[in-house]
């Protein structure tokens, strides 16, 4: 299928430990754990479920002291990039760059005497560390809020723009670059203004605070999805009030909608109508349950009926076409053999895990 391609903004590569965001690498997937950070086992318990989930990068909050040593002991424990969420105290991000932290989310302008922000960024430079410039609405400078009444793009743009000049004048461009509001278009406009600066540090995308599962799914795909198919992003996080492992699924589906990242299964699926000749619903989300775990890109359509089932099979590497009485299979857009209503689920399962294994071994046999 001949799909438009995204032209990706250009910018330069920074690391989060072994993951490289920017440049031509995939745009990664984070969320952010909600455990309190200093009960290291169940964090550690959610950064497992995170990455087991598919995330790339996994950032932590460090409130205080105590929490950066936990933080220490998550960095001995795992091997997913970890970033220390740190606000306004040089002390913790300078404890967590020594345990082992492979990014600092913490706005430069914030930590206070410039003697401090060197030593940060002098020990971020010293540890091959990176840094994000988290601007957010909701905490912007008093003199901004000021300035210009309420929060705005224009206002996010020079918040970012201080934070950035401060890491300029450091000599350190290791940095990547958020822009949040918890409102779609103001979040959509400050990353634009942004970009069009001409400025090449990688973009952290986000819609802050956006809601619960649905709401923030929404406002999350829509934001973020606006910035992507212009080629702007390079790394997000989808911020929902719910389970963090829904924020993974939901930035990779997000990415998957717009050809930039294939993980998991793609599923064309028809909304159904009195022509389904088997409920496709229930196949669709038993399918959809059972295979949470298949991570290897496939498309699979389940379509209810011919007027559109053969048309979306062909393009698909598996495809079902509802009939009366039994339902057509076809492989990699080839018509292959009939299906009885009963065994449905259980036999799509089936195909596409075999189909999973058939590319590993191929894979393998090819080095
Ligand atoms: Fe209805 Fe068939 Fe369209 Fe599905 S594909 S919505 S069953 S007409």
């Amino acid at each position: 299928m001949q799909v438009p391609s995204i032209q990706r903004r250009s910018t330069h590569p920074i690391q989060v430990g072994k993951v490289t965001v920017g440049g031509d690498a995939p745009i990664t997937v984070q969320s952010m754990t909600n455990t309190n950070t200093c009960e290291v086992a169940a964090t550690l318990a959610q950064i497992h479920s995170l990455q087991q989930a598919g995330a790339d990068i996994v950032r932590v909050s460090v409130p205080n002291l105590e929490a950066a040593e936990a933080f220490g002991q998550l960095k001995q424990s795992i091997d997913l990039p970890l970033i220390a969420d740190i606000h306004f105290d040089h002390r913790i991000a300078l404890r967590v760059a020594e345990l082992g932290a492979d990014c600092l989310r913490i706005n430069p302008g914030n930590i206070g005497h410039p003697d401090r922000i060197k030593a940060v960024v002098d020990s971020a430079r010293d540890k091959g560390i990176s840094i994000r410039i988290g601007v957010n609405a909701g905490s912007l400078e008093k003199d901004l809020q000021h300035k210009y009444k309420e929060p705005t793009a224009a206002a996010l743009v020079e918040s970012a723009l201080r934070h950035i000049d401060i890491l300029d004048k450091l000599n350190f461009d290791q940095f990547k670059i958020s822009l949040k509001a918890s409102d779609v278009l103001m979040t959509v406009a400050a990353y634009r203004q942004l970009a069009a600066t001409g400025i090449t540090q990688p973009f952290h995308l986000g819609i802050t605070e956006a809601g619960s599962l649905r709401s923030g799914t929404v406002k999350s795909a829509i934001g973020l999805g606006m910035l992507l198919a212009e080629g702007i992003g390079d790394t997000l996080r989808v911020s929902l009030a719910a389970d963090p492992v829904q924020e993974i699924k939901v930035g990779f589906d997000i990415l998957k909608s717009l050809h930039l990242r294939h993980r998991g299964i793609n599923l064309i699926a028809c909304p159904t109508c009195s022509r389904q000749n088997f409920d496709v619903i229930r196949v669709v989300n038993e399918l959809e349950n059972r295979l949470e775990d298949y991570l290897h890109p496939l498309t699979v359509a389940i379509i209810g009926c011919v007027v559109n089932g053969p048309g979306e099979a062909k393009e698909a590497d598996i495809g079902l076409t509802g009939g009366d009485p039994q339902h057509l299979l076809y492989l990699n857009g080839k018509p292959q053999h009939k299906l009885k209503s009963e065994h449905l689920v259980d036999e799509l399962e089936r195909l596409i895990r075999s189909h999973q294994s058939t590319i590993s071994s191929l894979n393998q046999e090819h080095g």
